[in-house]
């Protein structure tokens, strides 16, 4: 593994004696943009949670920058994860929504303020910050709950199908927006979705998945031409 990237061995999840995710190998190189896609129901957000530290891993490891982080609180791990949900409090406004993690970790108002303002100047939603989320649109609350991430600093971004509460148009903006913040915060970012044409324009690497089980990681490249086999091909090679 490279020294600053993640890896994870053997990573198995059950619930109620039901195995889920039956032993997960990977590597993500540091900086990279990896999207775990597939159908309804294979498992992504189990790995992605488990990856978060927001759902327990039943057996192996999974190991950030050179760290065994398998037993650490969420908040240890330098992860922020962005959900499909956005969850923003409704009676805060925009700026408080961006600086409430910051504030419950106890990090001193003058840096909440600069950060909250880099992240909505990358953002573009500086304009907003008196506002509460009940008077923005989807794509601008999607804004703030990635806003939410950003304070935070982290060295992995986890995106939870993030795109998926929004019209068509409004998806491919914010494909772009978000493959235009990697750029420009180099983080690392995992990203799910099972959106086929989403993981083919943002990931460095895709990961298929399929009942709990990687079917086949490589570039979209390699996944698109050289698919490992016919579900790969069937669900990669039919983009919409
Ligand atoms: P995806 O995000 O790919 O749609 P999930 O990770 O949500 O898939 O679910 C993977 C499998 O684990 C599914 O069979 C789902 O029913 C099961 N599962 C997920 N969360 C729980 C839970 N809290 N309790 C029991 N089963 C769960
Ligand atoms: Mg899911």
């Amino acid at each position: 593994m490279t020294k600053n990237g993640m890896r994870l061995t053997g990573v198995r999840k059950s619930f109620g004696g039901l195995e889920v995710i039956h032993g997960i190998d990977l590597d993500i190189l540091e900086g990279a943009f990896v999207v775990f896609v597939g159908p309804s129901g294979c498992g992504k957000s189990t790995l992605l949670r488990m990856i978060a530290g927001l759902e327990e891993v039943t057996d192996g490891e999974i190991a950030i920058k050179g760290r065994d982080v398998t037993d650490l609180d969420p908040s240890e791990r330098g992860i922020a994860m962005v959900f499909q949900s956005y969850a923003l409090y409704p009676h805060m406004s925009v700026r408080d929504n961006l600086g409430f993690g910051l504030k419950m970790a106890r990090v001193g108002a003058s840096d909440i303020e600069a950060r909250v303002k880099a992240a909505s100047a990358i953002l573009k939603i500086d304009h907003l910050l008196d506002r509460r989320p009940g008077q923005l649109s989807g794509g601008q609350r999607q804004r703030v709950a990635i806003g939410r991430a950003i304070v935070r600093k982290p060295d992995v971004f986890l995106f939870d199908e993030p795109l998926s509460n929004l019209d068509a148009e409004l998806r491919v903006s914010m494909r772009i927006e978000i493959a235009r913040l990697h750029r420009e915060l180099g983080n690392t970012m995992i990203y799910v979705t099972h959106d086929q044409t989403e993981a083919m324009t943002l990931a460095d690497k895709i990961v298929v998945l399929k009942d709990g089980r990687i079917e086949q990681a490589g570039s979209p490249r390699e996944v698109y031409e050289d698919p490992a086999n016919s579900f790969v091909a069937g669900f990669i090679g039919s983009p919409r």
